[in-house]
């Protein structure tokens, strides 16, 4: 890796110290790069020259600093299943700072790096610093399935693995993914604040957040925008970003499983990728997270818990001055965000032109249907729009099809107000309705594979999901429902 190509910058280190400590990583030993995903390299204006390098490793698997980087862990706080769980932090991640690349447009940006899993920090409380392969396996490759969709996320820029032990149910071995971002600021990064009552801190990350990545949206303090104008600005964008992604969420099936206020990027992106799951069978109140004992985090209830979770985010600038009234009033919002943007997406994926009164009736029999007979969620989006040529596909996902052939009649009369044609629903419908998501029996295979040393199930997952909405000839495998072992895989918060 040539560092004059590289440009690196440490706009949070220049925070006050108290957002962050400065420290040593602990690097893995003898460690080997399992994967590079090359659209997250090219977006760092890096090559695989440059990611074959020894230094590339180096910095990969934390045994050194980013060429002109501030290595740090940042501490924030949260809400952990309704409850405030005081201090917590990067208790196993390093920024290593900021490196100048493009975006989707082309557009440059400083995208920073953040190791998972490089070892202990202040924060660790009982933790190693350590994150597993198996976690880190899921991690990276659900960032870019994420990014595939088209959904905000993180990215996951390398794997790196080590034999060096790491101690859960069993003794597993250790990895490093290198996330990528524009910012890693989460909900409890305000709520850490707020808590401490540092009034003088929470402005100060207000403002950083504000300048740096919401420059476009929110106004800044002047003679015509009273700080309060500026918060309520802030926070209707974040609210807009959290609605649409709770939509974006529901609209492939994907269940985040840890929704505490300290895994919320602020940025409105999908973070830390835990026991996550996408669906396969349907069900209403899936919950992926096997420590979920209450179901707090289902599937259903994810939209109402990024509202609670934006209400814990709001009420920290109470403490700025802000009116919680008019605040209030902004959160109030949330609700009616979240219902144009899921019935944007829902309208879409049943191939109808626009969302029209009675929709919603439509829309909910579909739920019922599915969930009745836990049909595959995915490929019943799939292959409902192949009906007009062939039923067979979709009533296949179906032990009884009874009340899915009195849904498509209701169907069938709704798309007669539709002005496209058959063939050209059936096309818009593909490109919103994925053929691949990273079904938890897929992530399993990669690690087990990954495990004996074989990276090529990662691999192959790396390009179907790359572009989830193409069939890729010869890749099949990866658009089918689980067999039986991989129906009830238990996924919890060991990471
Ligand atoms: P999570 O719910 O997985 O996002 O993690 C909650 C908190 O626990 C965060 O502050 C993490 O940094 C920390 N944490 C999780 N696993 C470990 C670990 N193995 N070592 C240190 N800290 C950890
Ligand atoms: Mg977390």
């Amino acid at each position: 890796m040539k560092q004059s190509n590289l440009t690196v910058s440490n706009e949070f280190a220049a925070l006050s110290p108290a957002f962050y400590t400065r420290l040593k990583m602990q690097g893995l030993t003898d460690p080997t790069l399992l994967h590079v995903n090359p659209d997250v390299l090219a977006q760092l204006g890096l090559t695989m020259d440059d990611a074959r390098s020894p230094q590339f490793l180096s910095i990969m698997s934390g045994n050194a600093d980013l060429p002109g980087g501030i290595t740090l862990s940042a501490v924030y706080s949260g809400h952990q299943f309704g409850v405030w769980a005081g201090q917590l932090g990067d208790g196993r991640a390093h920024l290593l700072g900021a490196i100048r690349g493009t975006d989707v447009d082309g557009k440059p940006t400083d995208w920073e790096i953040q190791l998972k899993g490089s070892g202990k920090t202040p924060y660790s409380r009982m933790g190693d610093g350590r994150a597993v392969l198996r976690s880190s396996i899921r991690e990276y490759l659900a960032s870019a399935a994420m990014t595939g969709l088209g959904i905000p996320t993180t990215q996951a820029l390398c794997l790196v693995g080590s034999d060096d032990p790491v101690y859960r149910e069993t003794v597993e071995t250790a990895a490093i993914v290198a996330r990528v971002a524009p910012s890693f600021v989460r909900f409890g990064s305000f709520e850490h604040w707020y808590a401490a009552k540092d009034t003088t801190r929470l402005r100060e990350l207000l403002d950083y957040v504000i300048s740096h990545f919401f420059a476009q949206e929110v106004p800044r303090q002047d003679s015509e925008h009273t700080l309060n104008d500026v918060i309520e600005r802030f926070v209707d964008v974040v609210i807009e970003r959290t609605a649409t992604l709770m939509a974006d969420w529901q609209s492939v099936g994907f269940n985040h499983g840890v929704m505490n206020t300290d895994n919320m990027s602020v940025l409105g992106l999908t973070i830390d990728y835990g026991p996550f799951g996408f669906m396969d069978g349907f069900q209403i109140n899936h919950v992926c997270n096997h420590t979920d004992t209450q179901g707090r985090y289902a599937w259903n209830a994810q939209p109402s818990v990024g509202l609670w979770n934006l209400y814990r985010f709001a009420n920290c600038f109470v403490a700025l001055g802000a009116d919680p009234e008019r605040l209030k009033g902004r959160l109030e919002r949330y609700e009616g965000l979240f219902i144009a943007a899921y019935r944007q997406r829902m309208v879409a994926k049943l191939g109808l032109d626009v969302w029209k009164e009675g929709d919603d009736e439509l829309i909910d029999g579909w739920w019922r249907v599915l969930h009745e007979q836990s049909a595959d969620f995915t490929l019943s989006f799939r292959y409902l729009s192949q009906i007009d040529d062939d039923e067979g596909g979709l009533r296949s996902l179906f032990a009884d099809t009874t009340a899915l052939e009195q849904w498509l009649v209701t169907y069938r009369t709704r798309l007669q107000d539709n002005d496209s044609d058959a063939q050209t629903r059936a096309r818009l419908m593909d490109q919103v309705n994925p053929l691949y998501v990273l079904r938890n029996y897929l992530a399993q295979e990669a690690i087990e594979a990954a495990e004996k040393g074989d990276m090529s199930v990662t691999d192959a997952l790396l390009q179907v999901l790359h572009d989830p909405y193409t069939a890729h000839p010869g890749m099949e495998h990866y658009a089918q429902q689980p067999p039986a072992w991989g129906r009830e895989l238990e996924v919890s918060c060991s990471s």
